[in-house]
């Protein structure tokens, strides 16, 4: 059977008919409102290749070495205009014209719905085309554009890279009755943390890829569903719109102005959408998380996935945090303490750089030490940890560190982790012996003897989603982005629901290599070199795809490099925080810088056109015009990619106003760097720890001159450095008029509310 309604498609269906078209069908089975829809099955797309004998040139064609831009592209493009320049067979082509006629002969919309079921949504993300106001004549065309973007340039790749075999992946399409939404957007049935009967509703106005995508702020209404109390309503500055433009694309448009601050939906719709909600709660008998529409006054139902946010144990009521909310049957005690030992003094302690409390077995380790003795649960004391401990890291339950401080490498990256760590615990490798428990604070700085929390093995439970305790995300004009440092953090920022990332630091990914880039490229070639960066890079713009993920070329000090294999030939400098770093490193190297600039370019042909570019450590506008020369030597073209700088010495936040004159269309605060070249202070001294302040009156100065001017000029400004985690700096910023700012991971959360509530006291301030 070509083709299937959903009245005859159920849960079960989805290797059938794909993730999406069998929520559907389970809808539309249970009587719930969905815009009517025949879905062309995955067979009919299989039957169509085999029958047609374009299956073996089709895999023949895209069975090619991914890391060939040049033959990647060919790929691409020869498996697709396989599929687009062959005649569906007679037989389809007149059950699908049966089946458009039958459902009203009226423009639809047409949606691909992937079936492996073991890919992840994001491995197609903005790959599978969906075509709004398709007509008759071109309904077979849209079809095989949607089976033909199964192999686009990206989703080869993907396949390549994960091992994916491309003929296990099949692929359906949605042919459904357009709504053209006059609002739209989401609801959570139940309360999305607790679990508990509070309904949470997100609109605005047009068709709702304008919420999903985050591209408006929108509406807020939160409903008590036992009493049907409307408890709250927010009503956002709705600036933008996503309506059907007369080409069949979703288009955005401004709002138009007497609409902006109007209130979407009234009382008696949100209670409509309750009781829609109420009726797909009881149909899975758990939480959901809904797309809806209104259309003539109708509320239509677009998708319905369950709410896997939910903290069980909240909603039993009982308030536990992520580490000692432990599953049963957790590992019991070792040595050197008991539960009940709560009086034992405090052994160590050291800046809390990733919240959490935890218990495990102190494991002593240094470089050279054999990594593979961290077992999954156990503490790692170290010196401080370097890249190659980051699998170790990833097992342990906790980290301690003698040295460093907010921003250094085990901070950032435990913090990306999930893993709870305390650093400049100063003598932790001395003080704890090898094999005992303790118990770490990861908010307070502390180390403890004996265990204080049931002990984990890491098995049972991972860090999870850094939602999972605030999932609301709430609306804000600012956007709050994430920081990410290495790749394997990706996921677990993307699911802050942070608006991109305000800075990816590539260095992890290069110094884990182990080697100086001169090395690297020296044993490896240039090729590998550019892969390495393009690979590690992928996939955090993958799981971003298509929020914004702004990416820092190379910026670490010549004595990281300096630990590295090949690092005899860095330069041994007397203080490499004021040396041969950042783009001055790289203007010195060209030949180096370009592999990095190549690697941006190969990204962009790869489809992840929301890769942006960003500069470390300029001085001036000369070092952005040099820079920008040689983007445009590896065929980057300014004009067409978003590019900017790092704002990290006074002497570039004094140059501003020729700074944005170069082209630049953002530039980022670097508050660590800013702070430590404004007040003298080096950001690795613990001399002079105390005296480090972001939010001297000196920093915070260079910062409003420079979002003065970048406003005058519209170039966006962020600040991604430590301080973007700072209560006090959030409020400045957004006083200040900042376009984004970029937290750490763990922090994302709190930012989002703490810029809500500036932004709402703004508001405020200007009625009254
Ligand atoms: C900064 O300087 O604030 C920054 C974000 O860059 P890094 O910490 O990598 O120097
Ligand atoms: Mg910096």
């Amino acid at each position: 059977m070509p083709t299937l309604w959903l009245d005859e498609i159920g849960a079960d269906d989805l290797a059938r008919v794909g993730g999406k078209a069998a929520s559907l069908g389970e809808l539309t089975g249970a009587g719930l409102p969905v815009p009517s829809a025949f879905v062309v099955t995955a067979d009919t797309y299989r039957s169509f290749i085999e029958a047609t004998g374009i299956d073996e040139p089709l895999f023949e064609a895209v069975d090619v070495d991914s890391d060939d831009s040049q033959a990647l592209a060919e790929a691409a493009e020869r498996a697709q205009e396989l599929i687009l320049e062959t005649d569906t067979p007679p037989s389809v082509r007149e059950d699908l014209l049966a089946a458009y006629d039958e459902m009203g002969d009226e423009d639809v919309a047409v949606r691909s719905s992937a079936t492996a079921e073991d890919l992840p949504d994001a491995s197609f993300a903005g790959q599978q085309d969906t075509y709004l106001n398709v007509s008759r004549a071109d309904l077979l065309q849209r079809v095989k554009e949607c089976w033909a973007s199964l192999f686009t340039q990206r989703a080869i790749y993907y396949r390549n890279e994960n091992d994916f075999a491309h003929d296990a992946v099949d692929i359906a399409v949605v042919v459904q009755q357009m709504v053209d939404a006059e609002k739209s957007g989401v609801m959570f049935t139940s309360h999305p943390s607790t679990g508990g009967p509070t309904a949470i509703i997100e609109a605005a106005w047009g068709l709702g890829e304008a919420v999903v995508s985050g591209a408006v702020s929108p509406d807020n209404y939160i409903v008590d569903r036992e009493t049907g109390t409307i408890d709250e309503v927010t009503v956002a500055d709705k600036k933008v719109m996503c309506v059907r433009g007369e080409d069949g694309e979703t288009i955005e448009r401004s709002v138009p102005e007497e609409k902006r601050n109007e209130r979407v939906l009234s009382d008696e719709e949100i209670h409509r959408l309750i009781e829609v909600g109420e009726r797909i709660e009881d149909h899975y008998d758990s939480p959901q998380d809904v797309e809806w529409a209104i259309y003539e006054d109708e509320v239509y139902l677009l998708q319905s996935r369950p709410i896997t946010t939910i903290d069980e144990s909240d909603a039993d009521g009982e308030a536990a945090t992520d580490v000692e909310s432990q599953p049963e049957g957790a590992s019991g005690v070792a040595d050197g303490g008991s539960m009940e030992s709560q009086s034992e003094p405090v052994r160590l302690s050291g800046i809390g750089s990733a919240p959490g409390r935890v218990t495990g077995v102190v494991r002593i380790v240094d470089k050279l030490d054999n990594l593979d003795k961290v077992e999954d649960g156990d503490i790692i004391v170290a010196e401080m940890t370097t890249p190659d401990m980051v699998p170790a890291m990833k097992r342990a339950n906790g980290i301690i560190t003698d040295e460093g401080g907010m921003t250094s490498h085990a901070a950032i990256v435990s913090r990306e982790l999930g893993v709870p760590a305390v650093v400049g615990a100063e003598d932790a490798t001395q003080k704890l012996r090898d094999g005992e428990t303790v118990t770490l604070d990861g908010d307070k700085g502390t180390v403890e003897k004996g265990a204080k929390v049931p002990e984990t093995t890491g098995e049972e439970e991972d860090a999870g989603p850094v939602e999972a305790h605030s999932p609301v995300k709430p609306m804000t004009g600012t956007e709050v982005k994430v920081n990410v440092s290495i790749p394997e953090a990706a996921e677990r920022a993307a699911a802050t629901g942070a608006d991109g990332v305000g800075l990816l630091r590539i260095e992890h990914m290069i110094l884990s290599t182990d080697k100086t880039p001169s090395r690297y490229v020296e044993d490896h070639g240039e090729r590998a070199y550019v892969d390495e960066i393009v690979e590690g890079v992928r996939s955090v713009a993958e799981a971003f795809y298509p929020r914004p993920v702004r990416v820092r070329t190379l910026d670490a000090p010549s004595d990281e490099f300096r630990q590295l294999q090949g690092g005899e030939d860095e330069p041994s400098e007397h203080n490499p925080m004021l040396g041969y770093r950042g783009i001055r490193r790289s203007l010195d190297r060209p030949g180096e810088f370009k592999l990095e600039l190549r690697a941006f370019e190969r990204l962009y042909d790869l489809g992840y056109d929301n890769v942006e570019l960003m500069l470390p450590l300029v001085t001036d506008a000369e070092d952005i015009l040099r820079a920008k020369a040689l983007m445009q030597e590896v065929g980057i073209d300014p004009e067409k990619r978003d590019w900017g700088v790092m704002i990290e010495t006074p002497a570039s936040a004094l140059s501003i106003e020729d700074i944005c004159e170069t082209g630049i269309d953002f530039v980022s605060f670097g508050t660590n760097d800013l702070t430590q070249y404004t007040l003298a202070l080096d950001r690795n001294n613990g001399n002079v720890a105390s005296r480090f302040d972001e939010l001297h009156p000196a920093v915070l100065e260079l910062m409003r001159q420079v979002i003065g001017t970048c406003r005058e000029y519209d170039v966006a400004t962020s600040i991604c450095g430590q301080a973007a985690s700072k209560p006090r700096m959030v409020d400045f910023l957004v006083d200040e008029g900042v376009t984004s700012i970029s937290p750490n991971i763990d922090a994302v959360r709190d930012v989002q509310h703490e810029v809500k509530r500036v932004e709402q006291r703004l508001l405020l301030e200007s009625v009254r």
